[in-house]
């Protein structure tokens, strides 16, 4: 992660789907320069829609590919792929001042991220978080946080502990994988609404 004039080093966090790589080599060689190119690419988890590019780009930029050890059995039958463990320490390769945190129950090997300096969380598929102006929010008046993404979840006492540790780290700023960041003090009372109904809110299935 990056800002606009703060220098070129910078780490992806997640690939996207499989046809996803030119669109995310458009948008960074827009942000950072044509031959600019990541220290890594960090992966929150290992389903498809978060590695589906981690092959093509990882070899188009040569650098390595790091996920908790827990996923790595669900990865590595992507040919010639270069994952390796994240760090024991909790550091994050080619991202000074963050830490990844052990998310599991969507995954057994969930990670989300986090800057305690300026309380910036990389969510993941932890936990969603819903556009407020979609029809159907505004139209119910729905809360616009949802667990983690339902049929793909695992372990719902595991996931419903990583979304308690989650609040305990009090984040200004969350960042969903699937939805819209949310600011600090409407993510905590969100969560706190998840929190104290997580089996309703989290675990019933969306009527079709
Ligand atoms: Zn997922
Ligand atoms: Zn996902």
């Amino acid at each position: 992660m990056g800002r606009p004039g703060e220098g070129t080093e910078w780490v992806l966090v997640d690939t996207g789907l499989e046809n996803s790589a030119d669109f995310i080599l458009q948008c960074t060689e827009k942000r950072f320069g044509t031959q600019s190119k990541p220290k890594a690419i960090i992966l929150t988890h290992g389903h498809f829609d978060h590695v589906g590019s981690v092959v093509k780009l990882s070899e188009h930029w040569d650098v390595p590919v790091y996920i908790h050890e827990l996923e790595l059995p669900y990865v590595t039958g992507h040919i010639s792929f270069r994952a390796v463990p994240l760090p024991h320490d909790g550091s994050c390769p080619g991202m000074p001042g963050w830490k990844w945190i052990h998310t599991p129950g969507h995954t057994e090997g969930h990670i989300s991220l986090f800057r305690a300096q300026d309380r910036t969380l990389l969510i993941g598929d932890a936990l969603i978080l819903t556009k407020q102006e979609s029809l159907r929010s505004v139209m119910t008046h729905e809360e616009r946080i949802s667990g983690p993404p339902k049929y793909l979840t695992t372990d719902w006492v595991a996931a419903e502990q990583s979304v308690k540790h989650l609040r305990d780290l009090h984040p200004a700023l969350a960042i969903p994988s699937h939805g819209e960041p949310m600011g600090g003090a409407e993510f905590s009372q969100n969560l706190d609404l998840l929190i104290e109904n997580f089996d309703s809110i989290a675990k019933s299935v969306p009527q079709q």
